[in-house]
């Protein structure tokens, strides 16, 4: 029997995101995820899709990553779907931060986990998640090819005017400050589908991507490959997000150590959790600001106006950087299901080229679609993002080749 299924496992610092498909036809077999791991209210949530099964939900304490991937590992057994399954060619894991040295997927070995572990303080928050997940899945099944997909690698090919900040070059390259960006998997994914919505191939498309989730980002997308990208260093860098502050002045960081004596740890909080729109507006939710907006809420309608206007400005600037654009695309939460954020993002565009035709605009789908004027010289397409997709099919074509 060949194998032919992929696990594919996003562990976050609390939580378990799985998806179990079988790459013969890209179907998903099995979805689910844990929440709150280490408190007393954790939660799995497990949908077994192979035979349409129903949801389930277990609630109860689950200490510790061991104990979720246990649970999960039980649930897919109960569906027939165990990770003992001769089926099972890989897990592929989402790794955030890959930093300089991996440009692409990678099979997991000591010399790899090492060198994850060494990226930790550039991503504290997000590799030691990873690490836990990738540990916990070798225990489970140590024979089996463990795939780290890195949310950095589609944005290794920036040319280094585009990657470096003008600091001084001793002291960056110690401590590895330069841009990275995140979401790559998303920018690749959906930068190809939509090459692919336009009958072209990738080569011959550039495209601006717009991530446009809890956490945003853009990326200028020429040829296929990525030449620029809004986060940095860490995904703080760029659009205006829904907890994070996006582009500043670094000297706010002084000032606010100086003058209002917060300390590191403070600021970091405030730029990352407290800023954005819930910093503008006391909310994250695109849904709750349009609606808030609707009522005449002018604080809601200000942090709208900052993260549109943020949002222009890197669509002006990814459209210097590529010279000639094909297409601006709209994916994840927000840009896939806002139409006001699209509509907005794109008025008085037209010089560039860009229009929309509004009934188009306003539909709602699963799939990617047009949303342009006919007359207009640039694509814009929503093009639904699938990052655990793009995982498994990156897995999968490392262990089967
Ligand atoms: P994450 O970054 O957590 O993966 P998602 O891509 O799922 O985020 O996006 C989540 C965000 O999408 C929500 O915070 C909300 O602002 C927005 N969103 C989801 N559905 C809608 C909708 N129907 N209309 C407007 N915004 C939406």
């Amino acid at each position: 029997m060949t194998a032919t299924r992929i696990l594919v496992l996003n562990s976050g610092s609390s939580s378990v995101k799985y998806q179990l498909l079988d790459m013969r036809d890209s179907s998903r077999l099995a979805v689910g995820l844990v929440e709150r791991i280490g408190e007393e209210t954790s939660r799995i949530k497990h949908t077994p899709l192979a035979g349409g099964g129903e949801s389930r939900e277990l609630n109860g304490p689950i200490a510790d990553h061991e104990a979720a991937l246990k649970a999960v590992a039980a649930e897919l057994a109960a569906d027939g779907l165990g990770l003992d399954s001769p089926e099972l060619a890989a897990v592929g894991h989402r790794v955030v931060h890959g930093g300089k040295s991996f440009t692409s997927p990678t099979v997991i070995d000591e010399k790899v986990l090492a060198e994850i572990e060494r990226l930790v303080p550039v991503a504290p928050l997000h590799n030691p998640a990873n690490i836990t997940g990738i540990k916990v899945a070798r225990g489970l099944r140590p024979d089996l090819p463990q795939v780290a997909v890195f949310d950095t690698a589609f944005h290794t090919t920036m040319p280094e005017y585009a990657a470096r900040y003008a600091i001084d070059v001793a002291t960056a390259d110690e401590h590895r400050v330069r841009r990275y960006g995140f979401h790559g998997t998303s920018h690749a994914y959906v930068s190809r589908e939509t090459a692919k919505l336009l009958g072209k191939a990738p080569e011959d498309v550039n495209v601006i991507v717009l991530h446009l989730g809890n956490g945003a980002s853009a990326s200028a997308v020429k040829g296929g490959v990525c030449v620029d990208t809004s986060m940095g260093l860490t995904p703080l860098e760029g659009l205006v997000m829904g907890t994070r502050s996006g582009d500043l002045d670094p000297a706010v960081i002084f000032h606010l150590s100086r003058v209002a004596g917060m300390s590191i740890d403070e600021i970091d909080t405030l730029l990352n959790k407290k800023s954005g729109l819930v910093g503008l507006c006391g909310d994250n939710d695109m849904r709750e600001i349009t609606r808030r907006m609707g009522e005449g809420d002018e604080r809601a309608r200000l942090a709208f106006d900052i993260y549109i206007h943020r949002l222009k400005k890197y669509i002006g600037a990814y459209y210097a950087v590529l010279g000639r654009v094909d297409a601006v695309a709209f994916t994840a939460g927000v840009g896939e299901n806002a139409a006001l954020v699209r509509q907005a993002a794109v008025a008085g565009l037209e010089e560039l080229g860009l229009a929309l035709d509004a009934e188009r605009n306003a539909v709602r789908g699963e799939e990617p679609r047009l949303i342009s004027a006919n007359y207009a010289r640039v694509a814009v397409a929503v093009v639904p993002t699938d990052e655990e997709l793009e995982i498994a099919t990156q897995a999968y074509a490392l262990v089967s080749a």
